[in-house]
C-alpha cells in the first residue's frame, strides 16, 4: 500500500517516520507534531526499541501509531525463518514495552522482494510503503529540499516517508515544521496510517490488500 483513495474533499495525509526510536530526534518530532495537532506513524527498528523503550512509550502516549520495521533493519534476502525472527521479535518487543500491538509492516529500503514482506503478509500485516519520499536520508541535500519534495508531492491520501532515527536527523527537524505549516495552509489534516486506512474507499483498500507484491519498486 502506497497511498489511499479518499472520498472527495477529504484532505488527509499520513506522515511516517522510520528507524527510531532515537535519542533527541524522536522527542523533537513529537514536540513539533503536537504543535500542529498532527498524528503520525512510527516504524521502529527492534534493536533501537530495545535501547530506547522510554522514548517509544512517549510516542504511544502521544497517540501516534507504530509499525514494525524489522529487528536489524535487514535489507538483504532472508530465509522464512530469518524473516520470522526479524519481524516477530520486533512485534514482541513493541507489545512488551508499549503494551500495543501492530499489524503494520514497512520493509527496510522498501524492498518487497527479499522475503520480509512476504512473511509479513502471511502473518496478516499490511505492508505500508509510501507515495512521497522526503528523501531525508540524502547525506548532502539541504533541508529545504526535503520540505520541497513533500510539499510538491502531497495529494489527499499520500503517505510520506521521513526518518526520525538511524542517523543525524537535524535537517528533518528543520524541514518538518515547514512541511506541516505548508500543508496545513492547504487544508490538510495529519492522520496515522490506520486512520488513513479507515477513510479509504473500500474498493481501493481491497485492491491494495490483494496485490501488494505488484507495487512498483
Ligand atoms: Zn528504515
Amino acid at each position: 500500500m502506497r497511498q489511499v483513495r479518499l472520498p472527495a474533499g477529504e484532505k488527509l495525509i499520513a506522515l511516517t517516520f522510520d528507524d527510531g526510536p532515537w535519542p533527541v530526534t524522536t522527542e523533537a518530532v513529537l514536540d513539533i507534531l503536537k504543535r500542529y495537532q498532527a498524528r503520525a506513524t512510527f516504524f521502529w527498528v527492534g534493536k533501537n526499541l530495545e535501547r530506547y523503550p522510554q522514548i517509544a512509550r512517549k510516542v504511544v502516549e502521544a497517540g501516534h501509531a507504530v509499525g514494525d520495521h524489522t529487528w536489524s533493519h535487514q535489507y538483504h534476502k532472508v530465509t522464512p525463518q530469518a524473516a520470522a525472527k526479524e519481524i516477530d521479535s520486533t512485534a514482541a518487543l513493541i507489545a512488551r514495552d508499549t503494551e500495543t500491538s501492530t499489524r503494520l509492516f514497512r520493509p527496510p529500503g522498501g524492498n518487497l522482494k527479499n522475503g520480509l514482506a512476504k512473511y509479513a503478509l502471511s502473518k496478516g500485516y499490511t505492508v505500508v510503503m509510501w507515495s512521497v519520499s522526503s528523501a531525508d536520508t540524502d547525506p548532502k541535500a539541504p533541508w529545504t529540499a526535503f520540505a520541497d519534495n513533500v510539499l510538491r508531492g502531497a495529494r489527499p491520501g499520500t503517505i510520506v516517508l521521513m526518518h526520525d532515527g538511524g542517523g543525524d536527523r537535524r535537517r528533518t527537524l528543520e524541514a518538518l515544521p515547514v512541511i506541516l505549516e505548508g500543508l496545513q495552509q492547504q487544508g490538510y489534516r495529519f492522520v496515522s496510517v490506520p486512520e488513513l486506512l479507515a477513510q479509504a474507499q473500500p474498493q481501493e483498500l481491497e485492491a491494495s490488500r490483494a496485490r501488494p507484491a505488484q507495487a512498483r519498486p
